[in-house]
């Protein structure tokens, strides 16, 4: 049996019409001679509102109770989906997380997947069904519902694609595939026809959104290849997939950025052992990632420390920030929110010299300061004020001929 799963997010069954798209959609693949299953996220809007409806409950809903209600989202999608599939002629049945099972931890919210039995479904398939499976959602060995974060309906497919030694995930989503650069500031962007799993994985924790951080991490250790498509179109999309030789000629693989982080300083601390771990300790306490990190000694005894972090968590960790430069007697603490991270990712720099020489002398010709830097085997990123993002963007695509193609 050749197995192939199809995800759908909230914007592919967004109405009625789509649902019907989705259920022809998934018959044409059966019609191709596989066996297919269908996974499915609430639709669009729908899990935002079960959120809100919690909160105005409560501010803080029992946690057990919020899974409960925020997985509903998808059971409706899975029954609509389904029903659509049955009356065009096909055959299909919805299964919720429970009824297979997927067996997570109690992490309610951002629960992990612990193992999936494939049987009912194997069983469903060989009679000639399509299997339509709840994304988001699974159940603990107590048989609590759980859920597992925002946009884990993507987490789910890829899970079961490796459960069921399926030859393809695939991902249909609101965009086309994943790109050389952001197509909205980068004209010359491109649409990758493949990328390795590694770039995938720094692209997502940049903040590019197109997969759950997770999948690609079960993508790539399973080895199932993830194929990123749009619903709208019968164009490929992008395959997400094992590094080959070809990946690595090219140096650079995409530009990235992300506006959406803050940068805090606290100036004229103690350079003696031990101060970082008083500033950091409490930022972490407070369930607060810090991005980029630097520290910049002076001959005096004394550092001034800088590091980013989501805006949304910005405000919350000055506050943290200013009750410790009372305590370490620090000259002074400020913030900055006009600041953007640029990136550049590509497995070629792994066996490429000078890459980041280029980067930064990319961004100096045009007058660009750098304030941050960190690397990684295969990303380079630099703070820069955000002014510039469009900018550096488009000149890095091009110093790093991405643009010829
Ligand atoms: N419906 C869930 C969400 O909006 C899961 C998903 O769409 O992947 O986060
Ligand atoms: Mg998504």
């Amino acid at each position: 049996m050749d197995i192939v799963v199809q995800k759908f997010g909230g914007t592919s069954v967004g109405s009625i019409e789509k649902i019907r798209n989705v259920a022809q959609r998934l018959m044409r693949t059966q019609a191709q001679g596989k066996a297919v299953v269908a996974v499915v996220s609430a639709m669009a809007g729908k899990t935002d509102q079960l959120i809100q409806l919690a909160h105005e409950v409560t501010e803080t809903p029992d946690r057990r109770e919020y899974d409960a209600l925020v997985s509903t989202g998808e059971q409706a999608a899975v029954a609509l989906v389904s029903m659509a599939i049955n009356s065009l002629g096909g055959k299909a049945r919805s299964f919720l997380a429970y009824q297979i099972k997927i067996l997570t931890d109690e992490a309610y919210s951002k629960a992990r997947i612990v193992s999936i039995e494939a049987g009912k479904l194997m069983d469903e398939l060989e009679k000639g069904s399509i299997a339509v499976v709840a994304g988001f959602q699974g159940v603990d060995e107590a048989g609590n519902i759980t859920t597992l974060g925002r946009g884990g309906s993507d987490t789910s497919a890829v899970a079961l694609a490796a459960a069921l030694g399926a030859e393809v995930c695939e991902i249909f989503t609101d965009v086309d595939g994943v790109y050389t650069a952001d197509p909205n500031i980068c004209p010359a962007a491109h649409k990758l026809e493949k990328i390795s799993y590694d770039e995938m994985l720094e692209m997502a924790s940049l903040g590019a959104k197109v997969l759950h951080t997770r999948s690609v991490e079960i993508a790539k250790k399973y080895r199932v290849p993830v194929h990123v498509r749009t619903s709208f179109s019968e164009e490929e999309g992008t395959m997400v997939k094992l590094e080959d030789e070809e990946m690595e000629k090219y140096i650079v693989t995409a530009v990235n950025y992300n506006r959406n982080e803050a940068k805090l300083t606290i100036a004229g601390v103690p350079d003696v052992p031990g101060v970082a771990a008083k500033i950091f300790e409490p930022i972490a306490e407070a369930n607060i990632n810090v991005d980029m990190i630097i520290q910049n000694a002076s001959s005096d005894g004394m550092a001034d420390l800088s590091f980013t972090v989501a805006q949304t968590d910005a405000k919350q960790a000055l506050k943290i920030l200013q009750e410790i430069a009372t305590t370490l007697n620090a000259a002074s603490v400020s913030v900055d929110n006009d600041i953007a991270k640029v990136s550049i990712v590509g497995v070629g720099m792994r066996s490429h010299y000078g890459v980041a020489a280029k980067f930064f002398s990319t961004l100096a010709q045009e007058g660009i300061n750098i304030m941050m830097i960190s690397t990684s085997e295969i990303k380079i990123s630099c703070v820069i004020q955000e002014k510039y993002t469009e900018l550096a963007v488009r000149v890095l695509h091009e110093a790093f001929n991405l643009s010829s193609e």
